[in-house]
């Protein structure tokens, strides 16, 4: 039991460097457990959880003093389902994301969690209901059973290993010269991209939350690792309410709803196939979709 206190411990102190220094803020998100900045209404109460859909109404969002990035965004990200970001670069799509838990605060507009504005509610229950799968997964100094720990640090060995089954990654962790007690980070042994890429979504299938946000990988893997990576994907979204920042084809075709953002603002709304019948949305035109690998076995 005591391991469990470790993580919890390394992220107090992580915790307070971060506070230090200005950091790449994607790299936080995958902790969401960090201290949060905004403030909490008193006498807040906890999110209570049903379906899990969420929705924007009217959010409109600036970083600091400068000019809004988010003009007016609604939609509703329906429960159980994968809700896809597309859109240029600068879009808007990963501040989107980053407002679900509480980075920032919208400038204008409400944010829903099953009806409570999470405005409203504890910080610490909005992010225990949410996991975070970044592209370029961060990985602490400690063993790999620490890392996939930080996802939920009272988790036991056991339920760290079934994550990591489902996560494909319990055989090449177990390859490792220690296994589950290899040391990765600066000082440990190299992972390859797709090894990192499934140990994040191990540590986030083992938080088990309800709620997935993924921003994917624009950079190619191997197609090994590419099929191994989606497969372990799939798992971590089923059953999920996932809002994906989408750069891959085969996703996109695959989710529920696709939103399709444009300077700030929803240009269109719809499936796959609605929206690919329109030849003059932009959708229809977007060329920074990646076409899926040729062993893609979605
Ligand atoms: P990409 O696909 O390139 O990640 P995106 O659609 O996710 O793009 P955002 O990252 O949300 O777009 O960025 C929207 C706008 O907000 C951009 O103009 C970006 O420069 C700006 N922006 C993003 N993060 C910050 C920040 N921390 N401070 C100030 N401006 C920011």
């Amino acid at each position: 039991l005591l391991m469990a206190y470790e993580p919890a411990k390394r992220l107090a102190k992580l915790q307070v460097q971060m506070e230090r220094a200005v950091v790449n803020a994607r790299m936080i998100y995958e902790i969401l457990d960090m201290q949060p900045h905004q403030r909490e209404k008193p006498g807040a109460a906890d999110l209570a959880v049903t379906d899990a859909s969420i929705e924007f109404r009217g959010v409109t969002f600036a970083y600091g003093e400068n000019e809004k990035v988010l003009k007016g965004i609604d939609f509703v990200a329906e429960g159980g389902k994968t809700t896809a970001l597309v859109g240029p670069s600068g879009a808007g799509k990963s501040t989107v994301v980053t407002l679900i838990p509480r980075f920032y605060d919208p400038s204008s507009g409400e944010i829903l969690i099953d009806g409570q504005n999470i405005a409203d509610v504890t910080k610490a229950s909005l992010r225990r209901h949410i996991a975070y799968v970044s592209q370029q997964p961060y990985l602490f100094e400690g063993t790999i059973r620490d890392n996939i720990r930080y996802g939920r640090p009272d988790a036991t060995d056991a339920e760290i290993e079934d994550a990591a089954r489902l996560a494909y990654a319990h055989d090449f962790i177990t390859a490792q010269p220690l296994g589950y007690d290899t040391p990765v980070g600066e000082n440990g042994v190299t992972l390859s991209g797709g090894q990192r890429q499934r140990l994040s979504i191990a540590r986030a299938l083992v938080r088990n939350a309800p709620i997935l946000l993924l921003d994917e990988a624009t950079s190619a893997l191997d197609t090994e690792s590419e099929a191994a990576v989606q497969k372990a994907l799939d798992q971590a979204m089923h059953g999920r309410t996932v809002v994906v920042i989408a750069h891959r084809l085969s996703t996109v075709i695959k989710a529920n709803k696709i939103i399709v953002m444009h300077e700030g603002r929803i240009a269109e709304e719809g499936t796959h196939e609605s929206l690919a019948q329109r030849p003059d949305g932009l959708y229809a035109r977007l060329n920074n979709l990646q076409p899926a690998p040729q062993n893609d076995l979605s």
